[in-house]
């Protein structure tokens, strides 16, 4: 099944406030944007040598793109869209989606994450037909949904739930299909860094993709880095900022970046893997936290959007990480991260109500 994305269509939700981007520290800066993960890519990289940051760079892009052309399911090529075009039969899987798996588990929020929403998410036709699915259509891709199985020799597949429905074929029909956009491109994000930091001679950096960041070291100058949050209603706007020295991740996900509006309701992508319909009573929430990686605060800023706002505000006093919410109504909601942590989060602007 051939799905079709209009590159760059998302908005980019977290800010990055304004950085020196010479001699900080004494380090030279390299910064280089490119598209990739159906948004762009920057990285700020900080080190001795521009020619050697800059070799780490493109280093870092390279592991990006590997991720994708493993797992990005609006990639005819990819492996994850080899494996949707025959879904029950039992296939490996690249090892990067089955790390996504095994994450989900470990996470604790498999009933919140679905990798497995690829069929549901294309009844909506987010990027073209815009179509309010029909309740049938939906059951039955839910139910399709939670087939999916590890078979005793490490493969994966959906399980046919019923043979005599010929919807349920792939290509065009309601087939499952994964889709594990909702964590790759924090896994992107998490390779790039590796690359960075096996480079040698990148003594620091941040790599952001919209809406996911990761940073690698502390920068030169010893300050803090700083992300901002925009507003879900009003892009210019920066409603908080996450500060941190060192190492950690961040994720945000919205109801903002693609949806469609049909009776005077918004339908937006972060679907609730129980119903198939949009997860209601947020617009956007942003997880963090120091020593967080990328793919889990991808994972977990979907999952807990999900859920509903209580069990993320625990989820993130549990485990110790910074989130900032806004809610259907527009007002914000902080979890401060533990103080030796070294995460701040400052709310700097009320959202639009
Ligand atoms: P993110 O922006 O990281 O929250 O990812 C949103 C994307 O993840 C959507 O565009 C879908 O492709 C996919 N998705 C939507 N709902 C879920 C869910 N409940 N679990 C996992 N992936 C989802
Ligand atoms: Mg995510």
């Amino acid at each position: 099944m051939k799905r079709v994305r209009r590159v760059l269509a998302a908005a980019v939700c977290a800010v990055l406030l304004p950085a020196p981007l010479q001699g900080c520290g004494g380090a030279e800066t390299v910064t280089v944007s490119r598209e990739g993960l159906g948004t762009v890519v920057t990285i700020t990289a900080y080190g001795d040598d521009p020619a050697d940051v800059r070799s780490a760079v493109e280093a870092a892009f390279a592991a990006l793109e590997d991720v994708e052309s493993e797992l990005d399911s609006y990639d005819g090529a990819s492996d994850i869209s080899a494996f949707n075009e025959d879904p029950y039969r039992a296939q490996s899987l690249p090892g990067t989606a089955i790390e996504i798996l095994r994450r989900i588990e470990t996470l604790r929020v498999p009933d919140a994450f679905s990798p497995a929403l690829g069929t549901v998410t294309e009844l909506y036709g987010f990027e073209d037909s815009r179509t309010v699915p029909d309740d049938k259509d939906l059951g039955l891709a839910v139910a399709a949904s939670r087939t999916l199985t590890e078979t005793p020799a490490g493969e994966w597949r959906f399980e046919r739930l019923d043979d005599t429905d010929a919807r349920l074929t792939p290509r065009g029909g309601l087939a499952p299909s994964l889709d594990l956009g909702g964590a790759s491109k924090g896994l992107a994000l998490d390779r790039a860094r590796e690359a960075l930091r096996s480079a040698g001679n990148v003594s620091a950096a941040i790599i952001t993709a919209g809406s996911s960041t990761v940073t690698l070291g502390t920068k030169p100058d010893g300050t803090a880095w700083r992300i901002g949050i925009e507003d879900p209603r009003d892009a210019e706007t920066v409603v908080a900022v996450f500060q941190f020295a060192g190492e950690g991740a961040l994720s945000t996900s919205g109801d903002y970046q693609r949806y469609f509006e049909s009776g005077g309701i918004r339908y937006h992508h972060i679907l609730d893997p129980a119903t198939g319909r949009p997860a209601a009573g947020v617009r956007s929430l942003t997880i963090a936290g120091t020593g967080l990686s990328g793919l889990d605060a991808d994972i977990l800023s979907t999952a807990l959007f999900v859920r509903n706002t209580g069990t993320a505000v625990a989820y993130a006093a549990e485990t110790g990480l910074g989130l900032y919410v806004v809610d259907d109504e527009g007002r914000a909601l902080t979890v401060p991260a533990p103080e030796a942590s070294g995460l701040i989060v400052t709310e700097v602007a009320e959202p639009v109500r």
